[in-house]
């Protein structure tokens, strides 16, 4: 418990802080939201993590989705080695990209074309220029709470209330830009109907997580909301863009599109394709794709763009992915963790509620029955009683994400055991917590 030692972790974040800002390299990994020491990992296989003071944690952040598979699966290391020995980039066309182009075509549904990338912000910020190319408009539509990787663009929120006209969330946005984005509460219909009303013929797309998981996991689809918003965008001439960097693979092995049969015209990826390397993706419907150049004028390129070692690792990890059954088994131990973790506060009298999707979900400490959106996170979650919940986990073995904001992640790798001890872990710390 409190006996931990994390000496060497505290030792690192010191120096780690005078040469990195916050110590880290990107930023909810400080630890800013929940206090306490952020843990310096030394190595990982399946379903633990361990720090360099030796402690061993189960782990529900998995390099915050990508390790579906658990760390270090064998097929995986194995891959990248064997490829690793052939060189590991050329900047030029290896048979690896057709491989996982193909494979991933075959499991996305709306994907006919795809162009490889090297992380899930290039993946959002591509497809952006690329229905802006498209339909020849400027402005779109993003969610209040919907996180698409750190481009100018998507740094943008709605005030509070009523959609409205985008104010940017990051100094060096330029103003003028953030206007072009604009935004509207998670399942709030009206809003963006208004939105179509007042920007006629403007708005070149909407983009959406279609399971959000950047500001805790929403439930957008038992509503009606994402079919909806597949509607109104063939009704505007607007692009539907599916935000699957999360969700893909995830939820399904066709990610959400599939799980939900709602087909997007451009969808972004990243994450598990890259089974832990550096991989993104976007792709869509074959006379969009083919604005991009060399075939057509949306500029996009990259030096690193479909490296060898990062589609071998997709390769690798997408395969298992294929196994019969792969994803019944996943989701049946998610949704006993999920259900046993908010029997835990029940019977400790902690106010929670919580969404879950396939192997993501996140318990949220609220008094509402239901969380539907951002501002129900921001405004009604007890976000100080989630700080002393997280730290007391870390000290239990339990590693989830550092912010109540956040989803958690269940792998193959996790055992019936593992998610035992994961729930009476908590069940003292909410014992503790409450006493
Ligand atoms: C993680 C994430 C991104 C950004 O991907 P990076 O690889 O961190 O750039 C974009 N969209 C969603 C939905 C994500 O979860």
């Amino acid at each position: 418990m409190s006996s931990q030692n994390i000496q060497q972790s505290q030792h690192n974040f010191e120096q780690a802080q005078k040469l990195l800002p916050g110590g880290v390299n990107s930023p909810v990994r400080a630890f800013k939201g929940v206090g306490g020491t952020p843990r310096f990992f030394d190595h990982a296989k399946g379903a633990y993590v361990t720090d360099v003071d030796g402690n061993t944690y189960i782990d529900y952040v998995g390099s915050w989705g990508p390790m579906i598979l658990g760390h270090a699966h064998d097929a995986v290391i194995q891959g990248i080695q064997e490829t690793a020995e052939k060189g590991v980039s050329f900047g030029a066309p290896c048979e690896l990209e057709i491989d996982l182009a193909q494979m991933v075509i075959d499991m996305v549904p709306s994907i006919d074309v795809i162009r490889f990338v090297s992380s899930g912000s290039e993946a959002t910020m591509s497809a952006l220029r690329l229905a802006r190319g498209f339909t020849g408009r400027d402005k779109f539509i993003k969610f209040d709470g919907g996180y698409h990787g750190h481009a100018d663009g998507f740094l943008v929120k709605a005030g509070s209330g009523a959609a409205t006209f985008g104010e940017p969330d990051s100094a060096g946005v330029p103003a003028d830009y953030a206007k072009l984005t604009l935004t509207a509460p998670f399942n709030d219909i009206e809003a963006v109907k208004d939105l179509f009303r007042q920007n006629k013929d403007e708005i070149s797309c909407i983009i959406v997580e279609p399971v959000p998981g950047n500001t805790g996991v929403m439930d957008l689809y038992n509503n009606g909301f994402l079919q909806f918003l597949r509607d109104i965008c063939t009704q505007e001439g607007a692009l539907l863009i599916f935000d699957e960097v999360m969700s893909g693979f995830r939820v399904s092995s066709g990610g959400a599109q599939k799980r939900f049969a709602i087909t997007p015209d451009l969808t972004c990826l990243g994450k598990i394709i890259g089974g832990g390397l550096p991989v993104g993706a976007y792709g869509g419907r074959e006379e969009i794709m083919r604005k991009i150049s060399p075939d057509g004028p949306v500029y996009q390129a990259g030096t690193l763009s479909g490296n060898p070692l990062a589609m071998r690792a997709g390769i690798e990890t997408l395969s298992r992915l294929q196994e019969e059954d792969f994803y019944v088994a996943l989701e049946s131990k998610s949704k006993r963790l999920f259900e046993g973790l908010l029997a835990g506060c029940k019977a400790a009298g902690v106010p929670a509620t919580g969404n879950r999707f396939g192997s993501m979900f996140t318990i949220f400490f609220t008094e509402l029955d239901q969380v539907t959106c951002g501002s129900d996170v921001s405004g009604h979650c007890d976000l100080a009683f989630f700080g002393k919940f997280f730290n007391e986990m870390l000290n239990e073995g339990v590693y989830l994400a550092p912010s109540q904001y956040e989803a958690a992640f269940v792998s193959a790798a996790h055992t019936d055991k593992d998610i035992d001890n994961t729930i009476a872990a908590a069940e003292r710390v909410l014992a503790r917590l409450t006493a």
